[in-house]
């Protein structure tokens, strides 16, 4: 935070002013030599040292604190691109300092235009997960230690009012896509108008299905005139996705693209084929034998997570384990990876929401006993280990089914990797202790009971078929070696739902993974769901589903995949609506089956058709039904009383009468149809009909492409205007309020820039360079004084009228 006003002598004033004066016009100077320097940076020439680069001497001293001396390869190359305001496409293996390579042009571009905290939020960071944001932000502080730029975390999890308070006053923000969208449409004091930075870290994964929509609104709530820096060890190339972000001839700085492998070459990598069942005995023995190691073991799902946590903690391994997955209260996740990052030997047990970018120190192990979705996922898992210059060992599980799919795919990711082979003397298995334990504590076995059936479904919603092959996985012995007595019964999604099913197979995948794209999914859900009351009426039928699915799993065409013995644990809980998706009726109309399905109802109504002379007399079938002949029409069944019912109602039945042919008249009084036939002369006439289809089709094409674009500026224009509004409105309430308060004191208690990087405050030799935040507010109002309690007086005089007025005094008060 910046200093108090300096209290010193009336006498020594103007002596401290003019000192101050020329320690500012110093700090232009550099500043206006700073900008030179970049100006004339020669992208071409080879950097070796942080040193060599055009930085500040805040951030060249924040970086010799942090004892960052030499550059990596990537910040070698991108950071002289980033200062010089261009976008760009990092690409970078893991662990190789991506994270500097845009966190240094952030600072540095803010700096060097001066950037105040009036100036609003100048760099917006987008991290996919929490875990990445905290981290991100940390090495934030530490580099930028030395300046005074307010930085905030965004990441959910706290009060959103909280961070709403401080929002408005941040400089640059690191947060995840979902919380962040949430502030942009909520909150009233948060604007982005003068952003000149957007970053997003783990870009390919930020710009995929589970954070499309959410990224979309935001890039909408930005101004199209900016920096983007795009960063990941797999990046996208995706014209589509570049095209999204509006990017400018951005500079793809490539710097691994040559090399042999994807992966770092300290990274030692192996797999080794297990059948599923021997899995859970597979890793026990492992972590047994590695025990003065660090491990992360990736699993697919947070139920499996779960139970392999529970399970092998009540084995008591001899090291300590821990468990993190998306769906653990924010507190929980923080404590887990605070912990791990600072355990010297430790297992940690995970989903992918731990995949991408955490750099935990010195990970000895990464284990993958579920395979991975494809070959990215496993390139950013195992980049855990192995970061900038240590060494790391990882081994992949794979089933036999999915050895040969698998491998192909790593091998056109350039992944090298050995298969291993575990002694068989030196497994030891521990599915009897496994079994016993859920025999005896039904809460473990109904958490071995989830985490088989997020298992199955994990691999079901794959979209890799040839690697995922659930009909080929032994899942009876599967849940046996998780010590169930069976596994249970899991019945598929048919048909259409099917292939909806499918396309949500990423997200689906993901369940788990990540809480922020969790949200979305929610909504997507939400939207999506049109259910007729046939969906109702079996969801009613259906609802033992739950309970007897434990006992046998169903294939997709309804044969049996495996036998178990029934088990009717506890069946329904908190979370078992998320297993209820994944359950399904046999039969089921199709959304646009209810009309039908009332067609059936109303036609079968009785023969006693006498009242009404269009319908025919009906036929008796020999099975007792009858068939009423309506106006040429397919017959209707009637079967049973309520369709007899239905027969003697005249405006019901008119559903099932042939409609009439419109006519009209001319001028002589002769009757036409409505469309008529053109003649033949006439159409050859305009063309042969295939050009003549085309341009129709051309036409109307860009008659909807202009279409299109018009209600999509509209709609956007309403949305702003309705966003301005209600923040409008809000900024009013905030003004009302503090008036009624008339004690603008009260206020005072706000932390003035709660982010802000620690350390800035206490830096003497910034401060006269740069404006204190009270003379930063008298530099913007003249009216409101450095003295804060005149301010409150002079303020509160001056009459309300406009909004503008209640503007000036929302932004007086909280400046
Ligand atoms: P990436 O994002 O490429 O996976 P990170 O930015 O997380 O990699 O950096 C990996 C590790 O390397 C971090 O611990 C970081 O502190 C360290 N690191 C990055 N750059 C340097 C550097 N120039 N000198 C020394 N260590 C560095
Ligand atoms: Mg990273």
């Amino acid at each position: 935070m910046a200093p108090k006003a300096v209290k010193g002598k009336p006498k020594a004033k103007s002596h401290q002013d003019s000192g101050r004066l020329l320690k500012r016009k110093r700090g232009e100077e550099q500043i206006s030599d700073l900008v030179k320097r970049v100006e004339e940076l020669d992208i071409k020439t080879s950097l070796k040292s942080f040193s060599d680069l055009p930085l500040s001497e805040p951030t060249a001293s924040g970086l010799s604190a942090s004892h960052y001396k030499t550059l990596t390869d990537i910040q070698a190359r991108a950071i002289s691109h980033g200062l010089k305001g261009r976008d760009i496409l990092g690409a970078a293996k893991t662990g190789s300092g991506k994270t500097l390579a845009f966190l240094v042009p952030v600072i540095e571009n803010l700096y060097r235009k001066k950037w105040t905290e009036l100036d609003g939020l100048g760099a917006l960071i987008l991290s996919p997960t929490r875990e990445l944001a905290i981290q991100i932000f940390e090495q934030l502080r530490k580099i930028g230690r030395n300046h005074h730029f307010s930085a905030g975390l965004i990441i959910g999890g706290k009060s959103l009012r909280e961070e709403q308070e401080r929002m408005g006053r941040m400089n640059i923000l690191v947060c995840t896509p979902g919380r962040m969208l949430q502030h942009l449409d909520q909150t009233a004091m948060f604007e982005t108008n003068n952003l000149q930075m957007l970053v997003l870290d783990e870009a390919d994964r930020i710009l995929d299905m589970g954070f499309q929509k959410t990224v979309d609104a935001i890039i909408d709530h930005l101004p199209k005139q900016r920096q983007t820096m795009l960063f990941s060890a797999t990046q996208t190339k995706k014209v589509g996705d570049l095209a999204r972000l509006s990017l400018q001839d951005p500079e793809y700085v490539s710097v691994h693209e040559a090399a042999d492998a994807a992966t770092p070459s300290t990274l030692q990598q192996h797999y080794t084929v297990i059948p599923l069942p021997q899995k859970i005995d597979t890793l026990w023995s492992f972590i047994r034998a590695n025990l003065k190691a660090k491990t992360i073991v990736f699993l697919s799902s947070g139920k499996q997570v779960r139970y392999c946590y529970e399970a092998l903690r009540h084995l008591q391994p001899g090291i300590s384990l821990l468990h993190l997955h998306g769906r653990q209260k924010q507190g929980g996740r923080l404590d887990v990876t605070t912990k791990f990052s600072q355990a010297q030997h430790a297992v940690l047990f995970a989903t992918d929401v731990v995949a991408r970018g955490l750099d935990f120190p010195a990970v000895d192990w990464v284990i993958q006993l579920d395979c991975p979705e494809d070959a990215d996922t496993y390139i950013h898992r195992v980049g855990r280990t192995a970061r900038y210059e240590r060494v790391g060992r990882a081994v992949l599980f794979l089933d036999p089914s999915e050895e040969k799919g698998f491998l192909k795919q790593l091998e056109h990711k350039k992944v090298p990797i050995v298969r291993i082979n575990i002694k068989s003397n030196k497994q030891h298995s521990v599915k009897n202790q496994l079994q016993n334990m859920c025999f005896k504590d039904p809460e473990l076995k109904y958490l071995g009971q989830k985490a088989f059936i997020s298992y199955v479904k994990s691999i079901y919603v794959q979209k890799d078929k040839e690697v995922f092959k659930i009909k080929e996985l032994p899942l009876e012995e599967y849940a046996q070696s998780l010590g169930l007595p069976g596994a249970p019964r899991i019945k598929f999604i048919k048909g259409e739902d099917a292939k909806e099913r499918k396309n949500e197979s990423w997200r689906m995948a993901h369940m788990s993974s990540d809480d922020d794209s969790d949200a979305e999914k929610k909504n997507k859900k939400d939207e999506k769901e049109v259910r007729t009351r046939y969906d109702r009426m079996f969801e009613r039928r259906n609802q033992g589903v739950l309970a007897e699915h434990y006992s046998k799993l169903i294939n997709d065409d309804g044969t049996m995949v495996a036998t178990g013995t029934k088990d009717t644990g506890k069946d329904v809980d908190d979370e078992a609506d998320e297993d209820a998706d994944f359950l399904s009726v046999k039969r089921r109309f199709a959304a646009g089956d209810e009309e039908l399905g009332q067609k059936v109802d109303s036609a079968g109504s009785g023969s006693d058709s006498d009242s009404d002379s269009d319908v025919e007399p009906a036929d008796k079938d020999t099975t007792g039904t009858k068939k009423v002949l309506l106006d040429g029409q397919d017959p209707l069944l009637i079967d049973s009383k309520r369709r007899e019912k239905l027969l003697k109602s005249k405006k019901k039945l008119l559903k099932f009468k042939g409609k009439g042919t419109k006519l009209v008249y001319d001028d002589e009084g002769n009757a036409h149809e409505m469309y008529e036939m053109e003649d033949e002369e006439m159409f050859k006439a305009r063309g042969d009909a295939k050009t003549q289809r085309e341009k129709f089709l051309e036409g109307e094409t860009e008659r909807t492409r202009q279409a299109d674009i018009e209600d999509k500026e509209v709609m956007r224009e309403k949305r702003r205007e309705k966003k301005e509004k209600r923040k409008a409105r809000e900024r009013a309430e905030i003004a009302a309020e503090a008036e009624e308060e008339g004690d603008f004191q009260g206020l005072s208690h706000l932390p003035h820039v709660p982010f802000e990087i620690p350390g800035s405050d206490s830096e003497s030799g910034e401060q006269e360079s740069r404006p204190s935040k009270k003379q930063r507010v008298s530099f913007a109002d003249k009216e409101i004084d450095e003295e804060k309690p005149s301010k409150s007086k002079k303020t509160s005089g001056k009459s309300i009228e406009t909004l503008g007025d209640l503007e000036a005094l929302a932004s007086g008060l909280l400046g």
